[in-house]
């Protein structure tokens, strides 16, 4: 592919390394029937060979100058199908032909400058796929492999604590990447729960409650939810953490999956 210059605003560090994508694609474990999303292909590293193995490749790719040399280097597969779109604003679920829903598997080199909206966007969608295999900055998959009270422990662990079963496979250098990145890579694979982890009464409101337990991580639960206005009284907030049996006094860090599952159950309990 001629030369393009890489684009710092698109988290573009292009994989040079063929030990690494050789890696990637042993872990992807790509068959026949598999169909693949792949999130930013930039130069084609890995696509090409997805395309090689998958029954179909959909590359959604942000960088408008990319899309017609990649178009070019891939002419020779049909079962690739290279978007030009941010996927961030793309409606994945008329993207991927439904007759396939539930199936898809995702592989990608993220752009790390937005890697933590790819992750909500992946957990809203997650009713698509199998699985996903992604290359993320080292500081972002520690916090999603994190056990409560650690540092690193934050909403995107609990969150996605709740859908994925999520394994480390392998770290990458800085020296993979052409631009060199300042920071370290990890590839971790996320298997799609069937189903929630744990019963949490609404998903919608447990997401609410841990955003709000985490928003001010020096504050205790208390103050938290008492400023993400749940609950205007004070004497029902005190009822809602002592039904959960939780101490308000606590920090949002401190609390496991299964609390914060007890802690929004109490919630919806009070606000009804
Ligand atoms: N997959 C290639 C590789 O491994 O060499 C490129 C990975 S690079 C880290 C991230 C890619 O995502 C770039 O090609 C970039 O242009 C693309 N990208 C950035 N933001 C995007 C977005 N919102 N939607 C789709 N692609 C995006």
């Amino acid at each position: 592919m001629e030369k393009i210059r890489a684009k710092k605003a698109l988290g573009q560090n292009f994989l040079v390394d063929g030990n690494v994508i050789a890696n990637i694609i042993r872990a992807a474990d790509v068959g026949s029937d598999d169909r693949v999303l792949e999130i930013g292909p930039g130069k084609g590293a890995i696509t090409s060979r997805l395309a090689g193995t998958a029954a179909r490749v959909v590359a959604v790719e942000r960088d408008r100058e990319l899309v017609p040399l990649l178009r070019n280097s891939l002419g020779e597969y049909d079962n690739i199908q290279i978007v030009h779109g941010d996927i961030l604003r793309t409606d994945l679920s008329l993207l991927l032909p439904p007759i396939w829903a539930g199936q898809w598997k995702v592989v990608a080199n993220l752009p790390y400058n937005i890697s933590s909206q790819i992750l909500f966007k992946l957990i809203e969608d997650r009713s698509l796929f199998t699985e996903l295999l992604l290359m993320l900055q080292k500081e972002v998959g520690d916090r999603l492999v994190a056990p409560p009270s650690c540092k690193d422990y934050g909403v995107m662990t609990v969150l996605c604590g709740l859908y994925f079963d999520i394994e480390r496979v392998f770290s990458v250098k800085p020296a993979s990447f052409r631009p060199v990145p300042k920071v370290d890579s990890v590839v971790l694979r996320f298997r799609v729960l069937p189903r929630p982890r744990i019963d949490v009464g609404d998903e919608r409101l447990f997401g609410r409650v841990v955003k709000a337990s985490f928003a001010q991580r020096r504050k205790t639960l208390w103050n938290c939810l008492k400023a993400a206005g749940f609950f205007t009284a004070d004497g029902i907030l005190q009822e809602a953490f002592d039904l959960a049996g939780i101490d308000g006094r606590r920090r949002g860090e401190t609390l496991s999956l299964e609390e914060f599952a007890t802690l929004t159950k109490s919630v919806l309990s009070h606000t009804h």
